[in-house]
């Protein structure tokens, strides 16, 4: 008997070791083409719909790795589906697409792209928001779960969606068949890097995980004229200035304090020259909110406040208040956050597994959640852990996603997320039970 506990205990030892090297051996052996594929895609940004280079990237990688591959699911969509027995239908998500910002990192891989926007001006691009990291992690993890299909069992669907910087693609796919022409998931997984994180780490937020957004667009009227006889006009530059400051008392007066809300001109588009007074001014907003309840008053706010406005300024007519652009916020199921939790501390450490707050930044993905997928959309450290240390002394932060000098830790990040990634679909796709 003391022998046989023995070997028993030793052998117990020896597959421990054994799984433990393998889960470093499996991340290894494919790092080199996720990495190379990152820097790829880096270097070759593509703007919000336009993503034809990048998702034939992405599906021919996904093909030759054995995954039933259709392209053109919703404009440049990429669906690419492994199955592999009975078992439940689990979706991981990336984006496709990239910024029109200009790359200032200094990396030696530093976008240089320009691309025609869709009013046909000239703009330099840039994955200024970390998809191609989100891409790179979610071929790794494409490729070790091809490689070792004995350790799950179901059907794992892998979507590329375009647009999501325009808060259009994820509804394109869904109107395109995405539920209907593939298998339905029962449960949907994504993340996104950021540098409120240090790489190497990952944070769960369970229930609310980000903001509603709406997109607005203001045109403001006047009576163009010279500028040295402001008399003779209605200057919608001057009711413009006054709209936006007033707008300002929305968060500041008007809802309860302590609820989150942001109310933000992004652009203010009016005039040719310095002395022409020109006749109309176009403002560009973006607000946030968590509730449901402060996004109604906000958004009943903005027209009041821009009308009137408007009335005192004298202006000819009543400002155009167009509505283009809404999104709810993702909802992570928490019963699920919690499931996963142990699965991402088994792979990470659990000290690199940190519970977070709602974030203020938006997404599309709410549109697959309200199709009846409950998932976990989670955040992924991006920030090198010794600058992170630093400005968090400093009391400053790091450049954020979007910003022209926004460069995770791509190896610390990078590895981590394909990591979190296999180990919570590893999970998701071990049971029938789902
Ligand atoms: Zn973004
Ligand atoms: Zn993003």
């Amino acid at each position: 008997m003391k022998t046989g506990k023995l070997l028993l205990f030793l052998f117990l030892i020896h597959s421990a070791f054994a799984q433990t090297r393998a889960g470093s051996n499996e991340i290894e052996t494919i790092y080199p083409m996720a990495h190379d594929l990152y820097v790829d895609l880096h270097q070759n940004p593509e703007l919000s719909a336009h993503e034809t280079q990048t998702a034939s990237k992405l599906a021919s990688r996904l093909r030759n790795l054995g995954y039933e591959v259709t392209e053109r699911v919703g404009g440049t969509g990429v669906v690419a589906v492994l199955k592999n027995g009975a078992g439940p239908v689990v979706m991981l998500r990336t984006e496709l697409d990239a910024l029109p910002v200009e790359e200032k990192t200094g990396l030696p891989y530093a976008s240089k792209v320009h691309a025609k926007d869709d009013s046909g001006g000239d703009v330099p691009v840039m994955h200024a928001c970390g998809h191609d990291l989100h891409m790179a992690s979610l071929v790794g993890t494409a490729a070790i779960l091809a490689h070792s299909k004995e350790s799950w069992h179901g059907t794992l669907m892998l979507i590329g969606q375009p647009a999501e910087e325009t808060i259009s693609g994820a509804k394109k796919m869904i109107d395109d068949g995405l539920f209907t022409r593939f298998p339905k998931p029962s449960v949907g997984v994504a993340l996104h890097v950021g540098n409120d994180l240090p790489a190497g780490q990952v944070g769960i937020t369970p229930g609310v995980y980000n903001t509603n957004a709406d997109s607005l667009r203001i045109t403001i009227y006047g009576k163009g004229g010279h500028g040295a006889a402001p008399n003779a006009t209605i200057d919608p530059i001057v009711i413009a200035a006054k709209t936006i400051l007033a707008l300002q008392t929305i968060v500041s007066r008007e809802v309860r304090p302590g609820e989150m809300a942001v109310v933000t001109v992004g652009y203010i588009r009016a005039g040719t020259k310095n002395n022409i007074i020109p006749d109309q001014a176009e403002l560009g907003l973006t607000v946030r909110t968590f509730k449901a309840d402060v996004r109604k008053q906000i958004l009943a706010a903005i027209p009041r406040i821009t009308k009137a406005e408007a009335l005192a300024g004298g202006a000819p007519k009543e400002p155009l208040i167009e509505h283009y652009e809404s999104t709810d916020s993702v909802y992570n199921d928490p019963a699920l956050a919690e499931r996963l939790r142990a699965p991402l501390e088994a792979a990470l450490g659990k000290q690199n597994v940190i519970t977070e707050g709602p974030i203020t930044p938006s997404e599309d993905y709410a549109i697959f959640v309200e199709q009846g997928v409950p998932s976990l959309y989670f955040s992924l450290g991006g920030a090198d852990p010794q600058k992170y240390a630093e400005t968090k002394e400093a009391g400053t932060m790091l450049p954020s996603n979007h910003s022209p000098y926004f460069a995770p830790d791509v190896d610390l990040a990078l590895r981590a997320g394909i990591k979190a990634e296999v180990a919570v679909l590893r999970n998701l796709l071990n049971g029938a039970s789902q």
